[in-house]
């Protein structure tokens, strides 16, 4: 079995810092806003199945959205509407903005916060909760269940005294990163769209408020188990385990211990998430146990950043002043929170050992093989070989060393030939002779005889399991995206958007869901950073 020791290896060099206390926020419930009963305004809307608002009451609070005034619509995901099978009618209705704002409701939608708890930074935090979501309901097609929450439509007993809104900035970023995600391929929560407002919220400065709905098939986080067994309360976390099994993972009925074999699932399928979160220089920013999905879902989207110039020790989150968030801490963190959700499991499982073992007996294995996978399609490898895992390793201590921008980098890798006659040019110790198709890739680094002598290697590799360069390119810019949602691309639209120009939000919503092809008219979103860049911080604040 491969432990996490095993894949400390391929990030060889890049060792991790210890985790950091953090602080705990304050609690107060408050009592729930309501608004106007729903009105039956559209007939053809799929039919709603609300199966998480079928649970008891102790897992949630009922409550309506409050309204925003004169919303209007930021941007839409068409995607989305799609799988969610939105009629064209509504999304082209001014109710659009009404129902996606929580000024309307949709017939048969039961709004509603879920309660949940957490570790926060490393710290227990107790209880937290939807403070500024409301589920609406689910909607069941022929492409699947699908929940719709709304963030940042109100207050609910869970905001702990903030004021249950989300701004415009934060959410253009997270819509946008969900969707630029799906692009990528790796498992993440959907946003349908962005409802914007003149409503001032107050942050370091004012900013206005907006609401973003999600689409996810369920919201259930690893705090939600916790929630209760830090109540020492068996009977509801068997309940939430029943949903979850039942509602999503029905395999696990048939197993010896169906609680059990759902830790396993969530297990691994958190460590095939940390792996497509690594492959795609994805750093989340706030790893806390409340935003860990139990579906294995990448979910609350903050101050996430794509890795730009490769540092392993780079902390996104300006908030994390101890770098627990790192990007090569991730993985661990992964684990770390798993165990967390093993110590809630503990009631539901017989054997006390039996909870960690699930975690031990999956992750590992689960991040260690999707990561080489993954790995091994970025770098072009048509088949593995028993050494990949020390090429892998070293080339994760050459980016280190030498800090090429990530995404460029392997970009530019996926165009190269490995045909003979450049091989030999590239075997020269006289770099003039260097073929010019690799200047994309040398031009990222400063040592470019650092560059050469890695291209060697990587050609050396190439060799022991030759592949036609034509086919190997295709599959290599299939698995190396062009496009990724820098720091300074949010920005820029977001700069845009507060003046009430959404275009370049929607343009990079064009964009990010297709960001593995070649888009001529996007080419300066595939840029490095600009000089204005350079500073830019994004926190918790949201
Ligand atoms: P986050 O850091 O966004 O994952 O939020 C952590 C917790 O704080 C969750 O329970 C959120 O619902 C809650 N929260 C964050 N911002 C707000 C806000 N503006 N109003 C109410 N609750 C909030
Ligand atoms: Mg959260």
């Amino acid at each position: 079995m491969r432990t996490i020791r095993g894949f400390r290896v391929l990030i060889e060099g890049l060792a991790g810092a210890p985790f950091a206390a953090g602080s705990r926020s304050p609690f107060f419930c408050q009592k729930p806003d309501t608004m106007n009963a729903p009105e039956n305004f559209l007939t053809d809307l799929p039919a709603f199945d609300n199966s998480f608002a079928a649970l008891p009451e102790a897992f949630y609070t009922r409550l309506n959205p409050q309204p925003l005034s004169k919303p209007h619509v930021v941007a839409v995901s068409d995607e989305v509407a799609d799988t969610l099978g939105l009629p064209a009618a509504l999304l082209d209705s001014p109710l659009f903005a009404e129902i996606f704002a929580g000024n309307r409701l949709m017939p048969g939608s039961e709004p509603l916060a879920a309660v949940y708890s957490g570790h926060q930074f490393g710290v227990w935090a107790g209880q937290l909760g939807d403070g500024r979501a409301h589920l609406l309901g689910g909607l069941r097609n022929e492409l699947g269940h699908w929940e719709i929450q709304l963030k940042g439509a109100g207050r609910t007993p869970y905001s702990r005294g903030a004021d249950g809104r989300a701004v415009l900035r934060s959410s253009i970023r997270e819509f946008l990163c969900s969707e630029a995600m799906a692009g990528l391929g790796v498992p993440t929560t959907r946003a349908l769209c962005i409802i914007g407002a003149e409503q001032a919220v107050r942050r370091e400065e004012i900013e206005t408020a907006a609401v973003v709905a999600r689409v996810a098939p369920g919201f259930v986080r690893f705090g939600s188990f916790e929630h209760w067994a830090s109540r020492n309360r068996p009977l509801e976390l068997q309940q939430l385990a029943d949903y979850v099994i039942d509602t999503f993972r029905p395999e696990c009925r048939a197993e010896a211990n169906p609680y059990d074999a759902l830790l396993r699932d969530v297990s691994r399928r958190t460590g095939e998430l940390m792996a497509h979160w690594m492959a795609v220089g994805f750093m989340h920013g706030v790893m806390n146990t409340d935003n860990m999905s139990i579906l294995g879902l990448t979910l609350d989207y903050g101050p996430f950043g794509f890795m730009e110039a490769f540092d392993a020790g780079h902390i996104c989150n300006h908030s994390d002043h101890q770098g627990r968030y790192t990007y090569r801490n991730q993985p661990h963190v992964g684990q770390w929170n798993l165990y967390r959700l093993a110590d809630a499991f503990l009631p539901l499982l017989v054997d006390p050992a039996a909870a960690r073992a699930a975690v031990d007996e999956t992750y590992g294995d689960a991040f260690a093989l999707t990561f080489e996978r993954l790995m091994c399609a970025k770098l072009g490898l048509r088949e593995a070989l028993p050494d990949d895992e020390t090429f892998i390793g070293e080339t994760f201590g050459f980016l280190q060393e030498h800090r090429p921008d990530f995404t460029l980098f392997f970009r530019a890798l996926s165009k190269l030939s490995c045909s003979t006659a450049e091989s030999k040019a590239g075997a020269t110790v006289n770099p003039e002779n260097r073929p010019k198709t690799e200047n994309a890739l040398r031009d990222l680094f400063v040592d470019r005889a650092a560059c050469d002598v890695w291209l060697d290697g990587w050609r050396a590799r190439q060799a022991q399991t030759p592949w036609p360069d034509a086919e190997r390119q295709a599959s290599m810019l299939a698995a190396n995206p062009k496009y990724v949602l820098r720091n300074w691309l949010a920005e820029a639209a977001i700069r845009k958007a507060k003046h009430g120009d959404f275009s370049e939000v929607r343009r990079l919503l064009a964009c990010l869901r297709r960001p593995y092809d070649e888009q001529p008219e996007f080419e300066n979103y595939a840029a490095l950073p600009p000089d204005w860049a350079n500073g830019l911080e994004v926190s918790c604040s949201s």
